[in-house]
């Protein structure tokens, strides 16, 4: 197999790279001390072709695969984790839901405004007591008529009060009955549904997270994605590309702390020679180095396959395990290269450190992924 970036890709990284010396990275900082989640960013990001990028042209998307999608994930990473979790949310989860699941009419009504950004997207499966195990959701839906009454609440949402329109995983049967819960649209303005509680994080703190309450929402009942009862089941097969973007994610974080360390170690003297001179610190290096490249071939693999229209689950469950892990670990190294100054705030590796540690709990935390591949390969 041969993962050598085509000319597309190339593109998309320059395109990034230019974008985001200008656009991003002065800001960084501020949006992160802050939790400043900068709506209009996002709005120049959708007129680049970054918010619909797997999304057919037809529909106003980039209609790019998923190869080209893990690199525009992992460029933005590499200069902010937290617009790159958005970026990601977005694209994957919400947009990716109505482009798998969504009738024609739907796509046309969501898709043209999601891909530019005009509207920004929400996807709302976790609960106050649901996180793993979804399949016991509370959050519920019953037909009246010509509509659905949605009642419960979200937590954890990205997007969850800045999204102007939501997909919204509820239950429509009974409790863990895998056909017992169906997925809807909810536009923002819907009469019952408001933003909540946002969350103070310890990092992708320019990421809105956000609980979303549904209180006697009455939606149409066109706005059912596909057919009553197919809501979990289209939600694990969203969470399959889900997962490359968090892998994806993961690797743009890992390669933005290494390329940080590696440079550091060169230019930082201790004992009158670089640090990286002691094979302490070049160990470290090597190691971030070697595990980057196995989890971006991991993460190439499922992208790949994905693409292909393969079965991912397996493949997309170790990538977004084994990056999001190889993440946390190279950011822990890259501070212990910076030492003291990796410690402040006068250097980008502490960021990478603390945005790291979501990739290993969000769209299913490492064990789960543990979970999925054994079921995988137990079948
Ligand atoms: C920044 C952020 C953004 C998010 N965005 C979204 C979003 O947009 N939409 C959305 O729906 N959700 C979102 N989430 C929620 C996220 O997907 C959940 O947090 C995640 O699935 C874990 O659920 P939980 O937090 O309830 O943890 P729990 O499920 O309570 O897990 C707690 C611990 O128990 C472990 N555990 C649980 N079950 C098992 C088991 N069977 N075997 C072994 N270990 C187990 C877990 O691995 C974990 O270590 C987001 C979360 C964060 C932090």
């Amino acid at each position: 197999m041969n993962f050598e970036p085509t000319e597309t890709q190339r593109q998309i990284t320059q395109v990034i790279r230019d974008f985001g010396k200008i656009h991003i990275q002065p800001y960084v900082l501020e949006w992160d001390e802050n939790q400043t989640f900068p709506a209009p960013l996002f709005k120049q990001l959708g007129e680049l072709g970054l918010m619909g990028v797997l999304v057919p042209e037809q529909y106003g998307g980039s209609g790019l695969g998923y190869l080209e999608y893990v690199t525009v994930i992992s460029e933005i990473a590499k200069i902010c984790g937290a617009i790159g979790l958005s970026v990601a949310a977005h694209n994957s989860l919400c947009t990716g839901h109505i482009l798998q699941f969504g009738s024609e009419e739907q796509k046309q009504r969501y898709l043209p405004k999601l891909a530019s950004a005009e509207w920004i997207g929400a996807w709302g499966l976790t609960e106050p007591n649901t996180g793993s195990d979804a399949m016991n959701m509370k959050c519920v839906a019953h037909k009246d008529g010509d509509e659905w009454v949605i009642n419960g609440t979200k937590c954890w949402i990205t997007h969850g009060k800045s999204g102007d329109v939501a997909v919204v995983i509820a239950r429509t049967g009974n409790v863990r009955d895998s056909h017992g819960m169906s997925a809807f649209v909810v536009e923002r303005g819907t009469p019952g549904f408001s933003g909540g509680k946002k969350e103070n994080k310890l990092g992708m703190r320019a990421s809105e997270t956000a609980e979303m309450i549904f209180d006697n929402c009455r939606i149409p009942a066109a706005n059912m994605l596909g057919n009553e009862g197919e809501g979990f089941i289209q939600s694990m097969k969203v969470l399959d590309g889900g997962r490359i973007s968090i892998a994806a994610l993961s690797l743009g974080i890992a390669k933005g702390a290494y390329e940080a360390a590696l440079k550091y170690a060169q230019e930082r003297h201790q004992f009158d020679k670089p640090i990286a001179s002691f094979q302490g610190i070049s160990f470290k290096l090597a190691d971030m180095a070697t595990e980057i490249m196995a989890a971006e071939l991991l993460t190439m693999q499922a992208a790949d396959t994905k693409t292909r229209g393969g079965v991912v689950t397996q493949q997309a469950a170790m990538a977004k395990y084994y990056a999001s892990e190889v993440a946390v670990k190279t950011a822990n190294e890259a501070v212990q290269i910076f030492g003291g100054y990796g410690y402040t705030k006068d250097f980008p590796v502490e960021k990478f450190y603390r945005d790291s540690k979501l990739c290993t709990i969000g769209e299913g935390t490492s064990e789960i992924q543990k979970l999925v591949i054994a079921r995988e390969a137990l079948k």
